[in-house]
């Protein structure tokens, strides 16, 4: 037997010298024979990186020139292999996996659609499985367990195979069968499908490309792209600070920190988080009209919104006498005892709560309250990301601690007690208590260094050229005459501006965006609907090429420091008009 082997030690096969990671490439140095080899690929993911080097190993056994294999894999592209989750036309969700269509896949694909509660019909498109070695009567007799087992109520079926085997799918009432993409097409009326989740699965020669069109949505060509496997991945590494016994509460206020409301919740609901936190009652009532059945704490509520927080089932945070007074006398009047609230403790944030003097009063109005039960008592860290802080932090929490064991004396029952947010739980894991109120970190940023590296990168903002235009040496761009070149200069205007969130501080220099993998510069201001570039520096440019705003290389942190402002508010003022896509890879 020949043993072919590949690793960074010098007893292998093919000896790995060094990987360096560019901006979305990857260099490789190996050793292969005395030989020293360099491949660069057009990757920079681990996963990407081992098959490359597994299908470098397999060249060489087959003794192909390395000059041909050198070039081979600088052709290499990705493609697209994702499922993308998409706003459709009446009001439908289309979920598009159409790259591929095997039993495995479909079996995830079907997840993700029975996750997805915002609609009540979940409608499935599916082409014939190809290549699957099974008997199609096997093999469809397996799939329509599965769609059974997976709540599909209605089956679009393509293809001559799932045709000819309809008769197997009786149990999903509604269901029509096409032999051809076309002939669906003929005769689906688009009208048909409204109010619905759209899972369009097919094997690439169906085309079903065709169909996602049709039901997509058109986009402004400026998209937020919501990475869902990413944030599953960062809850995972915020568990592994943890106690095994330690709750999270997912912080999901301001439309998930901008990146959308039942998309995100509905993900931690399938990863088991214990509780979700909104801002505002309206944001709990969305998420409770999709279908979440997590408990939902609210933080600031008012007496205008007693009705809804009752109607929806979301547990109110109460910070004041006055809210607390108003609060119970509404649920005597509507009979209620032992309702769900989390009490706000003050410890030196000076924002919501009740102040430490004022814990004594506080223990004689809840103990005996009928009306309520006290869930957990909470308080929140000022300054947990600064070492500066950290005794003020140490401070908080003991006089926090003090508070809880007041109230739980006088209440006579426990509660849970948290006060850790994302730096309070990378930053201070001894804080963590019964729970921890996740936010920023689940979105992929922590300000301490050793977690930020543990994450992945959530969120992607990108846009489109619109027009590309030559201007001559001591001519202006924008608003205000600001942007005057030097040279002769080549500028591209991009389709976004500070109504969409992009901040008219990033003018005239100040930002950079992301062209082929090189920064270029804003050049002049920042308009409402519009920037421009000066991208000089680039060869080769045509309308409609893709420009990143923020991602995994050009980060949220550059971004926010270059407008002199912290992540939180470049993520949440991502405004409406910007289109959300969420895919799992
Ligand atoms: C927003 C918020 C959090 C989460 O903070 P992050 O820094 O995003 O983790 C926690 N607790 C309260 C009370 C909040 O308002």
């Amino acid at each position: 037997m020949q043993l072919f082997s590949w690793g960074k030690k010098s007893d292998q096969t093919v000896q790995i010298k060094e990987i360096i990671t560019n901006i979305s490439s990857s260099t490789i140095d190996i050793l292969h024979k005395g030989e020293k080899v360099t491949i660069e690929i057009p990757f920079i993911d681990e996963a990407s990186v081992q098959n490359a080097i597994h299908c470098l190993c397999v060249l060489f056994i087959l003794k192909k020139n390395n000059e041909e294999i050198l070039h081979r894999f600088q052709s290499l592209y990705s493609i697209a292999m994702r499922l993308e989750m998409k706003e459709g036309i009446n009001h439908c969700s289309i979920i598009n996996d159409s790259y591929s269509n095997d039993l495995y896949s479909l079996g995830i694909a079907l997840d993700f659609l029975n996750q997805q509660k915002q609609h009540k019909r979940r409608t499935l498109i599916l082409s014939d499985i190809l290549q699957s070695g099974m008997e199609p009567k096997k093999l469809y007799s397996q799939v329509s367990a599965l769609l059974l087992q997976k709540n599909v109520d209605r089956l679009f079926g393509i293809g001559p195979d799932i045709f000819s085997q309809q008769k197997q799918f009786s149990s999903i009432k509604n269901n029509s069968f096409f032999k051809t993409t076309e002939e669906f097409l003929r005769n689906v009326f688009l009208s048909d499908l409204s109010d619905e989740t759209i899972l369009i699965k097919g094997a690439r020669s169906f085309e079903f490309e065709r169909i996602s069109h049709l039901l997509e949505q058109k986009v402004h060509q400026t998209v937020l792209s919501i990475n869902l496997n990413s944030i599953v991945y960062n809850l995972k590494k915020y568990k592994e600070q943890l106690e095994p016994q330690t709750k999270i509460m997912a912080m999901v206020k301001a439309f998930s920190y901008g990146s959308g409301s039942y998309e995100i919740a509905s993900v931690l609901e399938f990863n088991k988080v214990d509780y979700l936190a909104v801002a505002y009652p309206d944001e709990g009532v969305e998420l409770r009209k999709a279908g979440i059945t997590l408990p939902i704490m609210v933080m600031n509520i008012d007496n205008s919104t007693f009705d809804s927080i009752l109607n929806y089932n979301l547990e109110p945070e109460i910070f004041s006498f006055a809210l607390l007074n108003d609060f119970t006398s509404f649920l005597k009047k509507s009979e209620i005892d032992d309702y769900p609230v989390h009490i706000k403790i003050d410890t030196g944030m000076h924002r919501l709560g009740f102040m430490e003097n004022e814990i004594d009063l506080l223990c004689k109005k809840i103990s005996g309250n009928q009306f309520i039960k006290v869930k957990s008592i909470f308080s929140h860290l000022a300054a947990s990301e600064d070492p500066k802080q950290d005794d003020f932090t140490s401070y908080q929490f003991s006089l926090f601690k003090s508070c809880c064991s007041k109230i739980e004396k006088s209440l006579g029952y426990s509660f849970l007690k948290h006060i850790a947010n994302t730096s309070g739980i990378s930053r201070h894991p001894r804080l963590q208590m019964d729970m921890v109120r996740l936010g920023i970190g689940l979105y992929g940023i922590d300000g301490n260094v050793h977690m930020q590296k543990l994450l992945k990168n959530v969120s992607t903002l990108t846009t489109t050229i619109s027009q590309i235009k030559k201007i001559s040496a001591g001519e202006t761009v924008g608003y205000g005459r600001m942007g005057k070149v030097e040279k002769d200069s080549t500028v591209a205007v991009v389709r976004i501006g500070y109504a969409d969130g992009y901040s008219r501080t990033l003018g005239n220099g100040k930002g950079k965006m992301l062209l082929k993998n090189k920064l270029v510069p804003v050049i002049g201001n920042v308009c409402m609907d519009m920037t421009m570039l000066d991208v000089s520096a680039i060869k080769n440019l045509k309308e409609g090429d893709e420009v990143i705003v923020f991602g995994e290389a050009l980060t949220l942190q550059m971004l926010s420091s270059w407008a002199q402002t912290i992540p939180y508010e470049i993520m949440t003022g991502i405004s409406a008009r910007v289109k959300r896509i969420y895919y799992e890879e």
